[in-house]
C-alpha cells in the first residue's frame, strides 16, 4: 500500500513509498483511511526539526489526525465493527505508573510513543492497523468533521485540566481570553463557549471568512491586537481573566500571557513554542503577582482517550448549535496534491485534510 513518509531530521525528504499493508492480530482492527489532517507539529517534521522513526526504520509514516473506517476486525475484538467510523489517538504508553492507568498523555518517563511523530508510524497510508483501547467511534453527526477530533482533543483536556486545578478553592469562571486563532485557539474558544464562558479571541489580523463566521455563530468577540499588543488586553475588555489560553506558539505570547489572569486566575500554556527566545521577564513581578493573586500558569500536552470521547460529545454539541460552521474550517486536498510541506503554510487555510 501507499504511505507517506519522511526521513525524520531531513528537511524536504517527504515522499510516497510503498510499505506492506497491515495484517492483524486477533485483538486489532485494520482501518481504511479516509482523511488526514495536518497541524505545527506535521509543519515542524517536514521541516526536519522533530519526529523519530520507529526503531529498525529509516523513515516515518507521518500523520497523526485521522478518519477511518473499520474494514477488518480481529476474533477476540469486543465494542467495534466493520464499517465503524474511527478516529485513533497519538500516544502510546511506556511503562510509568500514569501510562499504564491511562494517561500516556501525563507519561512520566518521556519515553511515550506518539504516531506519525515519535517512534511509531502514523496515519497518512492507505491502512492502519489499531487495538481497541486507542480508538474512538465517530457518529454520524460528526462524520464530516471528526478529522478534527485529535486537536478537538488537546482543547478538550487542557480546559479538563484547568477546572481540576481550579478545584482548590469555589470557582465561577466568566471570563476567557484566547491567544492565537489556528485551529487550537479555536477550539478551545468554543469549548469554552459551550461552558457558558465569555471568550475574547485575540489575534494579529482576522481575514478569514471561515474564523469570522464561527465568532459569530458561537458569540465569540475578536480582538485584533496587531496595533496595540497583548498587555493593553485587560484595559480594552474592562477586566482581567479568569482563564487564560496561549495557543500562538510566540514567546512574546507565552510571556505577555502571564499578566492576562486576574485574581485566582489560570494561564494555561498550549503551544509548542519552539526555537529560542531572548525575551525577559520580571521575575519579581512574577513572583509577586503569582503569590499575591493566587494566579496559576501551567502547561499541557497531548490528550487521552477520554479527551477524545469529551470532544465528540462537544462536537456533537456545537454542531447541534450551529452545524456546518466547525466544517468550514477545513480546506481538502487529494492526497495526491501532497507534495511538499510549504503548502501547509498557506496564512488563509486553518485545517488542512488530505483525502486518501
Ligand atoms: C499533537 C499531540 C502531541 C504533540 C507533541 C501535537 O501536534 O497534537 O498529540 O503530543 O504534538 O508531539
Ligand atoms: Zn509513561
Amino acid at each position: 500500500m501507499k504511505a507517506i513518509t519522511v526521513v525524520p531530521k531531513v528537511n524536504g525528504s517527504l515522499m510516497v513509498r510503498d510499505i506492506g499493508k497491515p495484517q492483524i492480530s486477533e485483538n486489532e482492527v485494520l482501518v481504511k483511511v479516509i482523511e488526514v489532517g495536518m497541524d505545527g507539529t506535521d509543519k515542524e517534521i517536514g521541516r526536519g526539526l522533530y519526529g523519530e522513526a520507529p526503531a529498525g526504520s529509516d523513515f516515518l509514516v507521518v500523520g497523526h489526525e485521522a478518519i477511518g473506517t473499520i474494514e477488518e476486525v480481529g476474533s477476540t475484538v469486543k465494542g467495534f465493527k466493520e464499517g465503524d467510523t474511527v478516529v485513533a489517538t497519538v500516544r502510546r504508553p511506556d511503562d510509568c505508573i500514569n501510562c499504564r492507568n491511562g494517561e500516556s498523555d501525563m507519561c512520566l518517563t518521556g519515553n511515550y510513543k506518539e504516531r506519525g511523530i515519535k517512534g511509531e508510524h502514523g496515519y497518512m497510508a492507505e491502512y492502519y492497523k489499531e487495538v481497541p483501547d486507542f480508538l474512538v467511534r465517530v457518529p454520524d453527526s460528526i462524520k464530516g468533521i471528526a478529522v478534527m477530533l485529535e486537536p478537538f482533543s488537546i482543547t478538550e483536556k487542557a480546559i479538563e485540566q484547568i477546572f481540576t486545578l481550579q478545584k482548590r478553592m469555589i470557582w465561577k469562571p466568566s471570563t476567557a481570553i484566547v491567544l492565537g486563532t489556528g485551529s487550537v485557539g479555536l477550539f478551545a474558544a468554543v469549548q469554552l463557549r459551550l461552558r457558558g464562558i465569555d471568550v475574547f479571541s485575540v489575534d494579529r489580523s482576522q481575514s478569514v471568512d471561515a474564523k469570522r463566521e464561527l465568532f459569530e455563530s458561537f458569540g465569540i468577540e475578536h480582538i485584533d491586537s496587531s496595533k496595540d499588543g497583548l498587555t493593553t488586553l485587560p484595559k480594552t475588555i474592562g477586566k482581567s481573566a479568569d482563564i487564560v489560553i496561549e495557543a500562538t506558539g510566540n514567546p512574546d505570547a507565552v510571556r505577555d500571557s502571564i499578566g492576562l489572569t486576574g485574581i485566582n486566575g489560570v494561564d494555561c500554556l498550549l503551544s509548542v513554542t519552539g526555537g529560542t527566545s531572548t525575551e525577559s521577564l520580571d521575575m519579581a513581578k512574577f513572583g509577586y503577582d503569582m503569590v499575591m493573586g493566587n494566579r496559576v500558569v501551567f502547561g499541557s500536552v497531548n490528550s487521552n482517550k477520554s479527551h477524545f470521547e469529551m470532544g465528540v460529545k462537544d462536537m456533537a454539541k456545537a454542531e447541534e448549535l450551529h452545524k456546518g460552521i466547525l466544517g468550514k474550517l477545513i480546506t481538502r486536498f487529494p492526497v495526491s496534491a501532497f507534495k511538499t510541506y510549504d503548502m501547509l503554510n498557506e496564512k488563509t487555510r486553518i485545517k488542512n485534510v488530505f483525502v486518501m
